[in-house]
């Protein structure tokens, strides 16, 4: 069984405001305050791991032991088995510095177009890991997945990443193209969310009683 979050405070191990109130947001009717590791001054470990959940966890460590809270880290990307799973735990970095997902999409298509020269829709999936570590270095890991294909030219301005070239199942358009708050709530991150929760996060009720 996991460890149920008991503690009031929580540092999310990200220095990506966004993604910090994202957290904070889904964290929003449990009694968990939010600490962001960039209002703590933490440093930011580099991810020299090779999968989502060891990066997760490597993230999710160094921030609890450095504030000693709780802390809350996540991985995520996406992967296309037809490169092999590329770009996967490097789909940030295929962005470079600049973070020009322009060109990491243009790179994901010639790839495919050199692996599958019939052109072929490729399948692909995101996945998000969630990890929850403490000081004493337990540490739970949650995965989410969403699965769809990839179609070339990108289309619509509404998400990041590589969501112009990622049609979801089910779904006849892109995550560029969906209604933000249509795409938060199939997302990999929050069926990541929904493993945590139920696994480590008491209800707002049992916690007050507590
Ligand atoms: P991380 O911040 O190291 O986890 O990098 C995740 C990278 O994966 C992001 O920079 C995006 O390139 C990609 N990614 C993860 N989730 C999504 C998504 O929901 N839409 C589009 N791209 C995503």
């Amino acid at each position: 069984m996991a460890r149920p979050l008991v503690e009031p405070r929580l540092v999310v191990a990200s220095h990506n405001p966004g993604k910090v109130a994202e957290i904070a947001d889904l964290l929003a009717g449990h009694a968990i305050a939010v600490v962001a590791a960039g209002d703590l001054d933490l440093a930011e470990p580099d991810e020299t791991e090779t999968s989502f959940a060891a990066n997760a966890l490597l993230k999710a460590r160094a921030a609890a032991e450095a504030a000693n809270l709780p802390a809350l880290a996540d991985d995520s990307g996406l992967v296309v088995p037809a490169l092999d799973g590329a770009p996967g735990i490097r789909s940030a970095r295929w962005a470079g510095p600049e973070r020009d997902f322009g060109r990491a999409m243009a790179e994901l298509e010639r790839r495919l177009q050199a692996a599958c020269p019939d052109g072929v829709l490729a399948p692909a999936h995101f996945t998000c890991v969630l990890a929850l570590a403490w000081p004493d270095g337990h540490g739970e890991t949650f995965t989410g997945t969403v699965h769809g294909r990839l179609t070339f030219p990108p289309r619509g301005d509404r998400g990041f990443g590589y969501d112009p070239v990622f049609i979801p199942d089910g779904h006849g358009i892109t995550f560029g193209e969906m209604d933000p708050a249509r795409k938060h709530a199939i997302s990999h991150r929050a069926l990541a969310f929904a493993e945590l929760t139920a696994a480590c996060l008491p209800a707002h009720g049992d916690r007050a009683r507590a």
